[in-house]
């Protein structure tokens, strides 16, 4: 008989700066499902329980499904939304009776407001409730911020090896594939993780992609696949980390699972940190101000030069209702030219209101926290409204449903301004195709996303720059007033 396999997935990068809570709403928002609607929904999507789903026909698993939660990246999560997302795995291991596995889609960056180390706390509940020689591994995002708790009740982590984030499929068949061989008696993984004084490393864990163009991240990842085709290495995953986060073990980490010898899992680790820390400081992108952006934007061409407001990425936690880049783009009289998106549940109603056709004057975005820039007063003309729903299509998350709720397209002047319910980090054309905008027929898109955007959106660029729009996710963390993470710690402190 084959093996039984709990699976779940709770997924949160949590900005511990930002003020919007994360509660049951946030998750329903993006992604909430329970039991076998888990797998109906992310069957065949390039998801980690896409992957363990193939993997499990493969092998000839029965997979005992819990949840799948995941959240646009926003404040701590509720206590209350902690308590009913980690139960329901936790309980599922109850109601399950035995279970042979664990298998895991984590993110690995998320704080409650009762733990500073959500998935440290999931993990050691699981562990407490299947014993020592249960098999628990766990997919993280490359922006984790990996604990010792993470690393002493999983028996392995296995991160994306990619940023943006396109592996998810074959990081949940590299950790199926390593518990079929745990269930087998062939290995017995035993995980340690490394850090440094360092909140951040590795380009922010930027890959290229092509040999010819490698950075940090690209090296330091041929190195670990190196390492990891050493006897008796199981597993190397390099975190870049997720520095907007006040949490004493914030930054770069390295977990690594060895067979059944957790001081070599340790040194491994400590050896390949040493490499991570080095990197530190090194950038590969050029970051512009909007007057320089905005400058190149007046120039017209026959392709789009996509402007990427970075600081308002909803993907790192930022509120998506920033508007300094749109109104520097108003002002300019940009034309043939698309912003996705000013995330405005307020403003969306009032061009409901108003109805298709109808011109309104409103005021736009700026709402969330006053500190990142007001309201931006703007008239234009409702040119759309949609229930905002609309498959990916594009290289991350194909074939996944994501809703921007209620949304209206809002055409000021010559700009066509996506209006969203929900926040949502700019990742895939459909994006834009979804609410009648053909993206690769603009001579300018304004997006807001800091790296995740490349993956759909660099094939139709003619050029792309990074845009300063001022908001929440500024990569100076001098900024920011930590009180929870270690020190000294670069570049905080003085070395
Ligand atoms: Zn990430």
């Amino acid at each position: 008989m084959g093996a039984r396999i709990l699976v779940g997935q709770v997924k949160h990068e949590t900005n511990t700066f930002s003020r919007l809570p994360t509660d049951l709403d946030s998750y329903a928002r993006r992604l909430l499902v329970y039991g076998d609607d888990m797998f109906q929904r992310l069957a065949g999507t390039r998801t980690e329980i896409g992957g363990f789903l193939q993997a499990a026909r493969r092998n000839g698993w029965t997979l005992v499904p819990t949840v799948a939660a995941d959240a646009t990246p926003s404040g701590k999560v509720t206590a209350a939304a902690w308590t009913e997302l980690s139960g329901t795995i936790v309980d599922g291991l109850e109601r399950a009776g035995k279970v042979d596995g664990v298998l895991l889609a984590l993110h690995g960056a998320m704080v409650t407001e009762d733990q500073d180390d959500g998935e440290g706390d999931l993990l050691a509940r699981i562990r407490a409730r299947v014993g020592p020689d249960v098999p628990v591994i766990a997919t993280l995002d490359l922006h984790a911020n990996v604990t010792d708790a993470m690393a002493s009740n999983a028996n392995a982590l296995i991160a994306y090896r990619t940023y943006p984030h396109v592996d998810h499929v074959e990081r949940a068949e590299q950790a199926a594939a390593l518990m079929q061989r745990t269930l087998a008696g062939e290995v017995r993984p035993v995980s340690a993780v490394a850090r440094r004084a360092t909140l951040d490393a590795v380009d922010h864990g930027r890959t290229h992609g092509d040999p010819k163009d490698a950075g940090p991240m690209d090296r330091i990842l041929a190195e670990a696949a190196r390492i990891e085709g050493e006897p008796g290495v199981l597993a190397v995953s390099v975190h870049a980390g997720f520095g907007w986060a006040d949490i004493r073990d914030a930054g770069p980490s390295v977990a690594v699972a060895a067979d059944g010898d957790r001081d070599r899992a340790r040194s491994v680790a400590e050896t390949l940190i040493d490499a991570v820390q080095k990197t530190q400081g090194q950038d590969t992108v050029e970051r512009h101000s909007l007057a320089e952006a905005i400058a190149e934007a007046r120039r017209r061409g026959d392709k789009p030069l996509v402007l990427a407001d970075f600081t308002d990425n909803p993907g790192g936690g930022g509120y998506g209702d920033a508007t300094r880049l749109l109104g520097a783009m108003i002002d300019a009289g940009l034309v043939d030219a698309a912003l996705h998106a000013i995330n405005d549940p307020d403003a969306v109603r009032a061009g409901q209101a108003a109805g298709t056709g109808a011109e309104v004057t409103l005021d736009l975005g700026g709402k969330i926290d006053p500190a990142y820039g007001a309201p931006l007063r703007v008239t234009g003309r409702v040119a759309r409204l949609t229930d905002g729903s609309f498959v990916c299509d594009g290289p991350m998350h194909k074939g996944v449903r994501l809703s921007h709720g209620p949304t209206m397209v809002l055409a000021i002047g010559g700009i066509d301004v996506i209006v969203t319910s929900n926040r949502m980090q700019t990742t895939d054309l459909q994006a834009f195709l979804s609410q009648g905008i053909d993206p690769r027929r603009k001579s300018v898109l304004a997006l807001k996303s800091s790296q995740h955007f490349r993956a759909a959106f660099a094939p139709i660029a003619r050029k792309i720059m990074l845009a300063d729009g001022g908001a929440l996710c500024s990569p100076d963390y001098r900024r920011f007033a930590y009180r929870k993470l270690r020190r000294p710690i670069w570049p905080l402190d003085p070395a």
